[in-house]
């Protein structure tokens, strides 16, 4: 697949193709693609050290070139896609098209050309007498909440060595992306009691409750738009919203109860700790003393289900400066999606996130990245395996 004679470009296309064909949406098992990365990696005579989940249905995938027991630079990035259901594809999403220039397909952009960038890489830094390790490491669930990383963090200092530096690759047009919000995402359950809704008094209506508390999410947005805004982010506040909503069983009965979902997307430096006790106050000052008078039985449980923590390299760390030397770029950027690079750089891995296509593709319809992207990537990798020479 991957001979002296074929260029960069060609090789990361070709190993592209290859990982879009694994049907790796999230919900689904990644072990066929994990295999094929392992067996393309022994291949160059690189061993992988795998972290499965208990269930065999995951794993990822961690692997050193280089020198052995040194922290080196890691690699990251995910292997699972979103899904392609209800969306309308001009082509089939697991085959990658070209066309004008571009490689359509679920995950070119987000991020297996990141992923086919570094394995085409390898045949170069394996060459290498490399001074500084390059680790590969590969993870899933990132889609649902950078879930599958966090065992791997957890083995980092253990059994996987901890990298010195950490890239990510996720989509930033190769630009050096040195901050990014995290989402913090809560489900609330209000359990009032049913009744006739033409004897209305003697039911507790979980809606209405509900509905106290997303006026109190929705206040506390108003309030923090109103306070100093942080300019590097679009938009330049944390973000409060409901996303998903659930109640009621018939029009003529008072709803019993009603979940809903809700999430704020914080900033470095901001506590989502203040918005869960907002909400708890509400919840056990204003609802509860009104529901429990009608119906003891009458509850409020407010469990955080997700939180992926806001990443903010430090001014002076030696990855971001690497990242912008390696790339001939001057100026960083601050973004509001998330990443896995918050994870690392809280475990002692300071990060940098930068990575092949546009993050405006990630997740569409018609996903796409420019063959132009996938050429700096590699230009950057080869610069990279220079550095680690050097
Ligand atoms: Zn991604």
């Amino acid at each position: 697949m991957n001979t002296p004679t074929q260029d960069p470009v060609s090789s990361a296309s070709a190993l592209l193709a290859r990982l879009v064909s694994f049907d790796t949406t999230s919900h689904k098992s990644n072990m066929a693609i994990v295999q094929f990365v392992e067996s393309y990696l022994a291949g160059h005579g690189i061993t992988s050290q795998l972290v499965p989940t208990e269930d065999g249905e995951k794993a990822g995938l961690f692997a050193t070139i280089g020198p052995k027991g040194v922290p080196g630079v890691g690699l990251s990035g995910h292997t699972d896609v979103v899904p392609v259901e209800g969306q309308t594809w001009k082509s089939d999403p697991f085959t990658v098209t070209e066309r004008n220039g571009r490689l359509y397909g679920r995950g070119t952009a987000d991020m297996k050309g990141f992923l086919a960038c570094v394995l085409a890489a390898v045949p170069d830094i394996k060459r290498r007498k490399l001074k500084v390790p390059i680790h590969i490491i590969f993870s899933y669930d990132e889609e649902t909440g950078c879930l599958g990383v966090r065992p791997m963090i957890d083995e980092m200092g253990d059994r996987l060595i901890r990298p010195r530096i950490v890239i990510v690759g996720e989509p930033t047009s190769m630009r050096v992306v040195d901050a990014h919000k995290g989402p913090v995402r809560w489900q609330i359950e209000v359990k009032g009691r049913a009744a006739h809704s033409s004897m209305a008094h003697l039911g507790v209506n979980a809606i209405t409750y509900a509905s106290r508390l997303i006026a109190e999410l929705d206040a506390i947005e108003q309030e923090l738009k109103t306070r100093p805004p942080n300019p590097r982010f679009e938009p330049p506040y944390p973000t409060v919203q409901v996303t998903m909503i659930d109640g009621g069983t018939a029009t003529n009965i008072v709803p019993i109860s009603t979940t809903f979902d809700c999430e704020v997307r914080t900033l470095p430096g901001f506590d989502p700790n203040e918005i869960e006790q907002r909400l708890r106050a509400v919840a056990e000052m204003k609802c509860l003393p009104e529901m429990q008078a009608i119906a003891p039985e009458a509850a409020i449980t407010i469990e955080q289900t997700n939180a992926v923590p806001p990443f903010g390299a430090d001014p002076n760390s030696e990855v971001v400066a690497m990242a912008l030397k390696l790339t001939d770029q001057n100026e960083t950027f601050a973004v509001s999606y998330a990443t896995e690079a918050g994870l690392f750089q809280n475990a002692g891995a300071p990060s940098v996130v930068i990575g092949p296509g546009d993050i405006a593709q990630a997740h569409t319809a018609n996903e796409w990245i420019a063959k132009d992207e996938l050429g700096k990537c590699m230009n950057f990798l080869t610069r990279l395996a220079d550095w680690a020479e050097a």
